[in-house]
């Protein structure tokens, strides 16, 4: 990468290791040296968050890179399930299959032999399990305030486009929450559609980003990666409770070490089970990634993708400055303390993203030097972020297919204002996630 940086240089400063002069004068930010990297990441990560995230992390590393590599000649196409995927959806209706046996066998036992007393308390046990286990249909996603079309005409609008875009439908609704982040996700029985928009994130987007944003999200609806994803998720979070309750308790009676004799066999079986499941699906999450990518691109440009993910990297900043205007806020009491929340409130939105436009390019690319260096994901199932960026670069560059102009961009915020002061409230009081 050719980055103009010796402009930038402060002159004063030098690299303690190579002996050139180090770039940064805001004394906001680190002073690192674009040479050597001195300083580059004065603060890596201690350590990982958990074993199976871990792992999961490493993996996501390699399966990150082999895919980038593999899929570098390959076009916009819809990704065809490879093997590992529809073997994880068959072990995922397994585990649903073995759900639905306990259910019937209770069922049976408490019909077919209810004068014998013991076999319906038997039966009763097994629907009991069988209910526990069952796969759990969540509610729309209470994070903030939820719009329907009725209420933002203009946005779902703006959705239906990129959604056309990408090859698929729009959304029945929108969250708008505080997050640094944005997600697709169905609910209730009949499965609808609704998109998780984060205004921490948002709202430091340019409209060709926002289209990027909105192309990534639905492409995962277009993919089909939501619907496989339920499937499998309820099928992990069955195998997860079989392990807990199947876990080896403290033998203090014989009966106690007979039940952990008798569960270990059980327990190893779901837990190679769960473990397997999520190393089958950890690698077609991450080519979904990789295609949802190429739907952003296509709804608002290779650059406007690209330049999304440069966005992604300054996450915590957003982050710590939310923080703190909420710490801010809270300090003063009474009267005066309101008067300072609703000033803070007032102006959230607008401060956060003056804030990062004022970020420096020097310190735009330390970001990226220190993604590349950590194998930063957005999450422990994303590819790294580096080289989703890379992959980008490298595929056909795709002009903006849905307009974002400032008419449009115009309805659309004052369609999310109510929300997005909702949401600024939300944050100064500390009531957002
Ligand atoms: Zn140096
Ligand atoms: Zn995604």
């Amino acid at each position: 990468m050719e980055h103009d940086l010796a402009v930038q240089v402060s002159g004063r400063q030098l690299c303690p290791e190579c002996g050139h002069a180090l770039v940064a004068t805001d004394e906001r930010f680190t002073s690192w040296c674009a040479d050597c990297e001195w300083n580059v990441d004065p603060a890596p990560p201690a350590s990982e968050p958990g074993r199976l995230a871990a792992v999961r992390r490493r993996l996501a590393r390699r399966h990150g890179e082999e895919l980038a590599a593999a899929m570098a000649g390959e076009g916009t196409n819809r990704p065809r399930r490879d093997a590992p995927s529809l073997l994880a959806l068959g072990l995922a209706l397994l585990v649903h299959g073995v759900t639905l046996a306990l259910a019937v066998a209770g069922l049976l036992l408490v019909a077919l032999g209810w004068e014998t007393v013991v076999q319906p308390i038997g039966g009763a046990v097994l629907l009991v399990v069988a209910f526990v286990l069952r796969p759990r249909m969540h509610g729309i996603p209470q994070a903030g305030p939820v719009l329907y079309r009725a209420d933002a005409p203009r946005l779902f609008e703006l959705i239906d486009d990129v959604a056309a875009v990408t090859g698929t439908a729009g959304v029945h609704a929108v969250v708008v929450d505080a997050d640094f982040n944005a997600a697709v996700t169905a609910y209730g029985w009949r499965r609808r559609r609704v998109l998780v928009l984060g205004l921490g994130l948002w709202e430091i987007l340019t409209p060709r980003e926002r289209l990027a944003l909105l192309g990534h999200e639905l492409g995962h609806f277009a993919n089909g990666d939501v619907r496989h994803g339920f499937l499998i998720c309820q099928a992990m979070r069955s195998l997860s409770l079989w392990v807990e309750t199947l876990a080896p308790s403290r033998a203090h009676t014989v009966w106690d070490t007979l039940f952990n004799i008798m569960a270990y066999l059980p327990r190893c079986a779901a837990y190679g089970l769960l473990v397997l499941l999520d190393h089958l699906t950890l690698r077609a999450a991450q080519r979904a990634e990789y295609q949802a990518d190429l739907s952003a691109a296509r709804a608002g440009s290779t650059e406007g993708a690209v330049a999304l993910l440069d966005r992604v990297l300054v996450a915590d900043s957003v982050q710590t400055l939310m923080r703190r205007e909420a710490v801010a806020a809270q300090m003063t009491g009474g009267a005066a303390g309101r008067a300072a929340r609703e000033a803070a409130e007032r102006g959230l939105w607008e401060r956060i993203a003056e804030h990062v436009s004022s970020i420096p390019a020097h310190e735009h690319e330390r970001l990226r030097r220190v993604s590349v260096r950590r194998g930063h994901g957005v999450d422990d199932t994303h590819p790294p972020t580096h080289l989703r960026r890379e992959r980008l670069a490298l595929s056909e560059p795709q002009p903006a297919r849905v307009d974002f102009g400032d008419e449009r961009a115009a309805a659309v915020a004052t369609e999310l204002a109510p929300a997005r002061t909702t949401v600024a409230r939300q944050v100064v009081t500390g009531l957002a996630r």
